[in-house]
């Protein structure tokens, strides 16, 4: 910051701001008209704050009354001006919020803008940096600003060129006015876009975009005088109080983006009144794809709250459950206290009321998007499903419901419903198989599946970190979860094995391999530590060795998150089941008993291939490559 003549100071601003002005005045817009939209949401916002603020602070309790928002146009000086009478800003929240914090969205937006396709105004509002949209327009921006309670006027002024000035300024009443100053057209003919100046246009812009902005919006020519029988431009009407069929899908669409800030229309809406005891009204949205901020715990999670028409706060994480963070909307409730605080809330008879319909409400409407439109509850399922999973160990009371809702990767390929899976289960087969790792993909080659597939049994293939919290414990109907990494996974049909097989089987163990494996085991680091024990397996068809766990097996990821987050973990304890029909099992079973070395390399190999096979990565690449390679030689 330094010193200009008369009391501005001048500031840079902070470098990701630069770069998204930067990319508003340089690049081309499909749609420059949300600079409008973006300024009337901010003034909508600011005199919501003013409201909530007047509730606890009786000093402005006065203020927070007949919010309203003007915008003015001035031909001959080609200025627009937005000004509203809410909350205001210190000088300290002028200089920070519109020009030096580093704001979260800010960065995203940028590499959103260099990695997308989506034209640079789809992508404005989703990100937050909506203020600087101004720039898109404007060659210049003015803001003057008064906080409700301060008597001081700050006016902040750039031209985006950089850096922008503060100094002190003259207002009468508390609130915001940013005044635009329009670019000039280069006269080329491609240029022609609308004119902004035009009280007609700007009538229709906020029309389309902002007609139910709770606040009256008015829209008045510079020098004109002020009419007594002003009419708002905008009906205010809350939209989730009108019936369904008086709504048209535009206004939907269009109140979901002001909420979201997504420019995609949302996949299904939720119109839900609450009636009796406990009344409500209830509108809520699942988008069509996921949010930048869904599995960040200080992500912008649930739905609005308003209290007979009065909005109180946004992201109200006691109306839907944490694992519905996706659900976007309003519920404005009719009979919560105006003073209610987010303490209140969660202890609240009611809001648990509330969350509890609205969480059927919502596993309802998923049931019927799954059954009615397919396709879309499959791109649903791929954005949202991992979330929608942690109910499973969160809410047990719906969780048959959610089990039935789920989507999951098949040994078989494609994707299965459990209704399915238990539908085409093999003769005898009582229990659900599945595998938990890092990727269905990395899944679908396990060594574990193959007597599975030989025998025709499907496993599930449960790739999502969340699977290993509830697949262990989970249950279908009478049908049990059995991983098929547990010891005691047997699939039901046709052994694999022939007569001849297990007599060979019969052969090696006679030989005492077994015992010598699991002793050049006990001589070795990592792996090899956790081996309790070596056996035959029947599971194995085309690989030699695989590990497979005693109990409920906790994956090797998990562990790995686990110890990563400075958990205890239980020791490991892992079998190791080899192949007797396998060529190179039956080769290191012939080595001569008089080289022990070499026979420990073997086993050596073995752990580490049994590793690679399940996509774990084995501990001491160099030392496994450098033993493999000298028993090539
Ligand atoms: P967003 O609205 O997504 O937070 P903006 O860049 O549009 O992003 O605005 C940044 C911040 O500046 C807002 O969060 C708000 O605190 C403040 N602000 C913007 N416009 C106004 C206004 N009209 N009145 C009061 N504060 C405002």
């Amino acid at each position: 910051m330094t010193q200009t003549a008369g009391n501005a100071e001048r500031h840079e601003f902070q470098s990701e701001a630069k770069q998204v002005l930067e990319l508003m005045i340089h690049s081309v817009y499909s749609n420059p008209d949300i600079f409008l939209r973006e300024l009337i949401s901010n003034a909508s916002d600011a005199i919501d704050k003013l409201r909530l603020e007047g509730l606890s602070d009786e000093g402005l309790s006065g203020l927070a009354q007949d919010g309203r928002i003007i915008v003015t146009v001035n031909r001959g000086e080609r200025t627009i001006t937005v000004s509203d009478n809410g909350l205001g800003m210190s000088r300290d929240e002028l200089v920070s919020y519109l020009g030096t914090i580093a704001r979260s969205g800010t960065k995203e937006f940028i590499k959103a803008m260099h990695d997308s396709s989506a034209s640079g105004g789809d992508l404005i509002g989703q990100f937050g940096v909506g203020f600087y949209s101004s720039f898109i327009v404007s060659s210049r921006v003015t803001v003057t600003t008064r906080r409700a309670g301060s008597d001081e006027t700050w006016v902040w002024d750039s031209a985006g060129d950089g850096t922008f000035t503060v100094e002190p300024g003259d207002m009468d009443r508390n609130g915001t006015s940013i005044t635009l100053r329009l670019r000039e057209r280069s006269g080329d003919s491609d240029d022609e876009g609308k004119d902004y100046l035009s009280v007609w246009v700007l009538r229709g812009i906020i029309k389309l975009y902002s007609d139910f902005v709770s606040y009256p919006i008015y829209l008045r020519e510079d020098g004109s005088a002020a009419k007594d029988d002003e009419e708002p431009v905008n009906s205010m009407k809350a939209l989730w109080t009108r019936p369904e069929d008086d709504v048209t899908d535009e206004e939907y669409s269009e109140f979901y983006r002001h909420i979201t800030h997504d420019w995609e229309a949302p996949m299904e809406r939720i119109v839900y009144r609450g009636e009796g005891t406990n009344e409500f009204h209830a509108l809520l949205f699942l988008p069509a794809r996921p949010p930048m901020d869904l599995y960040y715990r200080e992500g912008r999670h649930g739905v609005q709250l308003y209290i007979r028409r009065v909005f109180i706060m946004n992201d109200c994480r006691d109306l839907v459950p944490e694992y519905m963070r996706f659900v976007k909307g309003v519920v404005d409730s009719e009979d919560l206290p105006l003073n209610v605080s987010r303490e209140l809330l969660q202890q609240d008879r009611q809001t648990a009321m509330i969350k509890r319909s609205l969480t059927r409400k919502v596993l309802d409407s998923l049931k019927k998007l799954k059954q009615d439109r397919p396709d879309d509850y499959k791109k649903f399922w791929t954005a949202f499903g991992p979330v929608l999973k942690e109910g499973l160990v969160s809410d047990p009371k719906n969780g048959e419901a959610i089990m039935k809702l789920c989507l999951f990767d098949s040994s078989k390929g494609g994707k299965t419903t459990l209704e399915e899976y238990v539908g085409s289960m093999a003769e005898g087969q009582k229990s659900i198989y599945y595998l938990t790792g890092s990727s269905a993909a990395s899944l679908a080659g396990s060594p574990k599946l193959e007597s599975f597939k030989k025998r025709g049994v499907e496993a599930l293939l449960l790739g999502d970190p969340v699977d290993e919290l509830w697949a262990a414990a989970g249950k279908f109907g009478d049908h049990q979860f059995v991983s098929v990494a547990s010891a005691d996974a047997v699939p039901e049909g046709e052994p694999p094995a022939s007569e001849e097989e297990l007599e060979q089987a019969r052969h090696i163990e006679e030989t005492g391999f077994l015992a010598r494996i699991k002793d050049a085991l006990s001589h070795q680091e990592g792996v090899a530590k956790s081996v309790e024990d070596v056996k035959l397996s029947t599971r194995l068809v085309d690989s030699p060795a695989t590990f497979v766990q005693k109990g409920d097996p906790i994956s090797s990821q998990m562990r790995t998150m686990f110890k990563a987050m400075g958990q205890e973990m239980p020791e490991e304890k892992r079998i190791l089941e080899l192949n007797p029909g396998h060529p190179l099992i039956k080769k290191i079973a012939s080595e001569p008993e008089d080289d022990p070395e070499r026979f420990a390399m073997w086993s050596k190999v073995l752990t580490g291939l049994a590793q690679v096979a399940d996509g774990e990565p084995v501990e001491d690449g160099r030392s496994f490559t450098a033993t493999l390679t000298n028993l090539l030689l």
